[in-house]
Protein backbone atom coordinates (compact mmCIF):
# COMPACT_ATOMS: atom_id res chain seq x y z
CA UNK A 1 0.00 0.00 0.00
CA UNK A 2 1.45 3.57 -1.03
CA UNK A 3 2.07 5.02 2.25
CA UNK A 4 0.44 8.24 1.02
CA UNK A 5 -2.59 6.54 0.74
CA UNK A 6 -3.06 5.19 4.41
CA UNK A 7 -1.92 8.37 5.90
CA UNK A 8 -3.96 10.06 3.77
CA UNK A 9 -1.02 12.72 3.08
CA UNK A 10 -0.83 14.93 0.27
CA UNK A 11 2.22 13.97 -2.22
CA UNK A 12 5.65 15.16 -1.02
CA UNK A 13 4.62 15.35 2.56
CA UNK A 14 6.59 11.66 3.18
CA UNK A 15 9.84 10.85 2.06
CA UNK A 16 9.52 7.23 2.30
CA UNK A 17 12.01 3.87 3.21
CA UNK A 18 10.82 0.56 2.23
CA UNK A 19 12.23 -2.66 3.24
CA UNK A 20 11.08 -6.37 3.49
CA UNK A 21 9.59 -6.60 7.13
CA UNK A 22 10.45 -3.25 8.34
CA UNK A 23 13.77 -3.41 9.37
CA UNK A 24 16.46 -0.41 10.58
CA UNK A 25 19.25 -2.25 10.58
CA UNK A 26 21.86 0.04 12.22
CA UNK A 27 24.83 -0.71 9.07
CA UNK A 28 22.10 -0.57 6.78
CA UNK A 29 23.59 2.45 4.37
CA UNK A 30 20.76 3.11 2.19
CA UNK A 31 18.38 3.29 5.18
CA UNK A 32 20.84 5.60 7.30
CA UNK A 33 21.49 8.24 4.01
CA UNK A 34 17.45 8.29 3.85
CA UNK A 35 17.03 9.05 7.39
CA UNK A 36 20.42 11.49 7.46
CA UNK A 37 18.27 13.44 4.72
CA UNK A 38 15.65 13.04 6.31
CA UNK A 39 15.99 14.53 9.53
CA UNK A 40 19.21 17.03 8.20
CA UNK A 41 18.08 18.01 4.90
CA UNK A 42 14.46 17.62 5.31
CA UNK A 43 14.07 18.62 9.31
CA UNK A 44 11.13 16.31 9.53
CA UNK A 45 9.99 16.35 13.16
CA UNK A 46 7.96 12.80 12.73
CA UNK A 47 9.64 9.94 12.16
CA UNK A 48 7.60 6.55 11.32
CA UNK A 49 8.49 2.70 11.56
CA UNK A 50 5.22 0.94 9.71
CA UNK A 51 4.95 -2.27 9.90
CA UNK A 52 1.60 -4.22 8.32
CA UNK A 53 -0.42 -6.82 9.86
CA UNK A 54 -0.07 -10.20 7.53
CA UNK A 55 3.57 -9.48 6.67
CA UNK A 56 5.26 -11.93 4.75
CA UNK A 57 8.93 -10.80 5.57
CA UNK A 58 7.89 -11.04 9.45
CA UNK A 59 5.93 -14.34 8.66
CA UNK A 60 9.24 -15.69 7.31
CA UNK A 61 10.69 -15.21 10.53
CA UNK A 62 8.39 -16.72 12.75
CA UNK A 63 7.85 -20.04 10.70
CA UNK A 64 11.40 -20.15 9.44
CA UNK A 65 10.41 -20.54 5.76
CA UNK A 66 12.07 -18.20 3.58
CA UNK A 67 15.02 -17.83 0.95
CA UNK A 68 18.14 -17.45 1.70
CA UNK A 69 18.79 -14.22 1.35
CA UNK A 70 15.69 -12.56 2.56
CA UNK A 71 15.89 -15.13 5.34
CA UNK A 72 19.41 -13.26 6.42
CA UNK A 73 18.10 -10.37 5.83
CA UNK A 74 15.19 -10.88 8.61
CA UNK A 75 17.64 -12.54 11.26
CA UNK A 76 16.97 -9.65 13.65
CA UNK A 77 13.13 -10.91 13.41
CA UNK A 78 13.82 -14.49 14.35
CA UNK A 79 15.73 -12.86 17.70
CA UNK A 80 12.96 -11.15 18.35
CA UNK A 81 10.55 -14.33 18.36
CA UNK A 82 13.11 -15.60 20.46
CA UNK A 83 13.33 -13.06 22.98
CA UNK A 84 9.43 -13.39 23.67
CA UNK A 85 9.27 -17.13 22.81
CA UNK A 86 7.25 -16.76 26.21
CA UNK A 87 4.61 -14.73 25.41
CA UNK A 88 4.11 -15.28 21.51
CA UNK A 89 3.45 -18.81 22.45
CA UNK A 90 0.83 -17.99 24.62
CA UNK A 91 -1.52 -16.84 21.33
CA UNK A 92 -2.77 -19.69 20.15
CA UNK A 93 -4.38 -18.43 16.83
CA UNK A 94 -1.05 -18.25 14.32
CA UNK A 95 -2.99 -15.28 12.61
CA UNK A 96 -3.00 -12.85 16.29
CA UNK A 97 0.30 -14.27 16.96
CA UNK A 98 2.13 -12.84 13.79
CA UNK A 99 0.66 -9.71 14.29
CA UNK A 100 2.11 -9.40 17.99
CA UNK A 101 5.44 -10.34 16.24
CA UNK A 102 4.58 -7.20 13.56
CA UNK A 103 3.83 -5.36 16.57
CA UNK A 104 7.08 -6.02 18.96
CA UNK A 105 9.47 -5.79 15.70
CA UNK A 106 7.97 -2.07 14.88
CA UNK A 107 8.91 -1.53 18.85
CA UNK A 108 12.43 -2.95 17.80
CA UNK A 109 12.98 -1.03 15.06
CA UNK A 110 11.79 2.27 16.98
CA UNK A 111 14.90 1.71 18.99
CA UNK A 112 17.01 0.71 17.19
CA UNK A 113 15.93 4.14 14.45
CA UNK A 114 16.34 6.15 18.06
CA UNK A 115 19.65 4.67 18.55
CA UNK A 116 20.95 6.29 15.36
CA UNK A 117 23.59 8.48 15.42
CA UNK A 118 21.63 10.55 13.25
CA UNK A 119 18.56 10.87 15.63
CA UNK A 120 21.01 10.53 18.73
CA UNK A 121 22.82 13.92 17.78
CA UNK A 122 19.58 15.87 16.35
CA UNK A 123 18.22 15.25 20.42
CA UNK A 124 21.45 16.21 21.83
CA UNK A 125 21.12 19.74 19.56
CA UNK A 126 17.98 19.70 20.87
CA UNK A 127 15.94 19.47 17.92
CA UNK A 128 12.23 18.19 18.08
CA UNK A 129 12.10 14.79 16.59
CA UNK A 130 9.60 11.91 17.01
CA UNK A 131 9.80 8.23 16.02
CA UNK A 132 6.42 6.59 16.30
CA UNK A 133 5.62 2.94 15.82
CA UNK A 134 2.25 2.10 13.63
CA UNK A 135 1.02 -0.95 12.11
CA UNK A 136 -1.56 -0.67 9.21
CA UNK A 137 -4.19 -3.26 9.44
CA UNK A 138 -4.82 -4.16 5.43
CA UNK A 139 -8.33 -6.09 6.29
CA UNK A 140 -9.17 -3.14 8.68
CA UNK A 141 -7.32 -0.43 6.51
CA UNK A 142 -6.80 1.83 10.12
CA UNK A 143 -3.28 2.82 11.42
CA UNK A 144 -2.37 1.82 14.74
CA UNK A 145 -0.16 3.91 16.90
CA UNK A 146 1.73 1.71 19.19
CA UNK A 147 2.06 4.17 21.91
CA UNK A 148 6.21 3.79 22.19
CA UNK A 149 6.89 6.96 20.33
CA UNK A 150 10.37 8.32 21.79
CA UNK A 151 11.52 12.07 21.76
CA UNK A 152 14.89 11.93 23.30
CA UNK A 153 13.85 11.17 26.84
CA UNK A 154 15.79 8.84 28.65
CA UNK A 155 16.00 5.31 27.41
CA UNK A 156 14.73 3.93 30.72
CA UNK A 157 11.53 5.92 30.73
CA UNK A 158 10.60 4.82 27.04
CA UNK A 159 11.70 0.81 27.81
CA UNK A 160 9.34 1.29 30.74
CA UNK A 161 6.64 2.45 28.45
CA UNK A 162 7.24 -0.53 26.16
CA UNK A 163 6.35 -2.87 28.70
CA UNK A 164 3.71 -1.23 30.19
CA UNK A 165 2.18 -1.44 26.41
CA UNK A 166 3.20 -5.20 26.48
CA UNK A 167 1.67 -6.16 29.44
CA UNK A 168 -1.53 -4.38 27.97
CA UNK A 169 -1.60 -6.42 25.02
CA UNK A 170 -0.77 -9.57 27.09
CA UNK A 171 -3.89 -9.23 29.47
CA UNK A 172 -6.44 -8.25 26.58
CA UNK A 173 -5.20 -11.69 24.81
CA UNK A 174 -6.06 -13.47 27.92
CA UNK A 175 -9.56 -11.77 28.57
CA UNK A 176 -10.31 -12.26 24.67
CA UNK A 177 -9.08 -16.11 25.18
ZN1 LIG B 1 5.48 -6.77 4.98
Amino acid sequence: MPAEVITQATPGELFVHRNIANQAHPTDTNLNAALQYAVEALAVEDVVVCGHEGCGGVRAAMHEEAPPLVDTWVAGVRTIVRLHADELSRIPDLERRLTRLVELNVMEQVFNISRSPIVQSAWAAGRTLRVHGWVYGIGSGLLRDLGVTMDGAPLRAALGKVKAVARDDVARARRAG
